[in-house]
């Protein structure tokens, strides 16, 4: 029986990993719903890891439509303490050109209907979420671009947006004085929920293209897009081959015990059947 430490999720163009020994796809259902897809377990490069395609296969899930809590909660039911999320993006900025990468490090918030949190139903917790991403992680996926040698900005600010439309000019604009740096649909809710889950979370930004506020935006046509989809993907794999090993002997770090104050809700007061759905996630602080 494999028990990945690290679970890797791969967004547009990342549906599976070429050089991961497949062991087993494993469903997991959990109370919260069902995930976007059987996880794909193996090992890369020596290290065993959980690999979810967030979108499903074929590409079928809205990022509106995604369960992102019955995604987190089966990556923590898999007994995974750390995430490698990886997503392709749009640029709001100039130095960020196409086939760049982000280690993103801060989020704003612009979804409007998505459930974002475990809590509720009679068990109130609010975590920390000043530092989005852990930091541990971030280090470690810089310095595997640098082997690498691709193209990385060590920190960025991701706009997560509704979706599935791409923003309107305005919008990006605003985003760029907001000091955005890229703009994607689904990493968000993930952080959070991750967050919530005691996980180590990160985000591999990959750009795309120039999101609508660039001149260049109309003239680049969704056959160049794609190419440069493509090409970040393969890049995207190589720098996964080369952080695993590393991620998986990190450190137990803060975000491991990021409920340990938040849970404001007195015991007596929560109710039996909100503690039974929420064990695996705050059943050590009840
Ligand atoms: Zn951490």
């Amino acid at each position: 029986m494999l028990k990945p430490k690290v679970a890797i999720i791969g967004g547009s163009g990342l549906y599976q990993i070429d050089g991961l020994e497949v062991l087993e796809e494993r469903n997991v259902e959990t109370p919260f719903g069902s995930p976007s897809e059987a996880f794909v377990l193996g090992k890369l490069e020596g290290v065993e890891v959980a690999f979810l395609a967030r979108h499903g296969k074929g590409h079928r899930i809205l990022p509106t439509e995604l369960n992102f809590r019955a995604n987190i909660y089966a990556i923590k039911s898999l007994g995974c303490d750390s995430i490698l999320s990886v997503s392709a993006v749009g640029s709001l900025q100039e130095e960020i050109a196409p086939g760049h990468f982000v280690v993103v490090d801060q989020f704003i918030d612009r979804t409007q209907k998505r459930p974002h949190t475990f809590f509720g139903e009679g068990l109130v917790a609010h975590v920390a979420f000043a530092n989005p991403v852990c930091p541990t992680l971030c280090r470690d996926l810089i310095e595997a671009t640098k082997k690498v040698g691709v193209q990385c900005h060590e920190k960025g600010t991701y706009v997560c947006i509704e979706g599935p439309q791409f923003s309107t000019k305005a919008e990006s604009k605003l985003y760029r004085q907001w000091g955005a740096d890229v703009i994607g649909m689904t990493n968000l809710q993930e952080a959070k929920l991750a967050r919530e889950a005691e996980i180590c979370y990160s985000t591999l930004a990959l750009s795309t293209d120039y999101d609508c506020w660039h001149e260049e935006h109309d003239s680049v046509t969704v056959e160049m897009v794609i190419a440069t989809l493509q090409q970040n993907v393969e890049m995207a794999k190589e720098v996964l081959k080369t952080v695993l090993p590393q991620v998986a002997s990190k450190e137990e770090c803060s975000h491991c015990r990021s409920l340990s104050h938040a849970i404001m809700t007195d015991k007596k007061f929560i109710p039996q059947e909100t503690q039974e759905k929420l064990k695996l996630i705050c059943g050590k602080y009840l």
